[in-house]
């Protein structure tokens, strides 16, 4: 199981807590963690593997939406910083459109994502 990893800059800290509060469902072999390029370098440095696409400014949000309309990533765990204004927009809709265009689980804050986890 595939599953994206992002987190906007403000949520960045939040989500590396995230990941190691829950880090015994994550670091399960049959896990796969994929993210954005900054968010993977903090993902990295937190002791988990991870392969990182580009940063979502550079075209990282869009590069994880294709993914997911191949099939290949199943959950999308993206927090999001809803009091800044972020350049690359138009890929970040487009990225919860594709999860909900294939009916791919997708979090946008922490209590939905604690949701999703434990239904793994
Ligand atoms: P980043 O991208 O992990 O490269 O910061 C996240 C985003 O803003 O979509």
């Amino acid at each position: 199981m595939e599953i994206a990893i992002i987190a906007h800059d403000g949520k960045k800290a939040e989500m590396v807590q995230f990941l190691n509060e829950h880090r015994d469902v994550l670091d399960q072999k049959q896990i796969a963690l994929i993210s954005t390029g900054t968010t993977g370098t903090k993902v990295e440095k937190a002791g988990f593997q991870v392969t990182p696409y580009l940063s979502g400014p550079l075209g990282g949000d869009a590069q994880i939406a294709a993914r997911v309309a191949e099939g290949l990533c199943h959950m999308v765990l993206f927090f999001r910083d809803p009091l800044e204004k972020h350049p690359h927009e138009p890929d970040i809709f487009m990225l919860m459109r594709i999860c909900d265009v294939h009916d791919v689980p997708l979090a946008t804050n922490p209590a939905t994502a604690e949701l999703l986890i434990k239904a793994i």
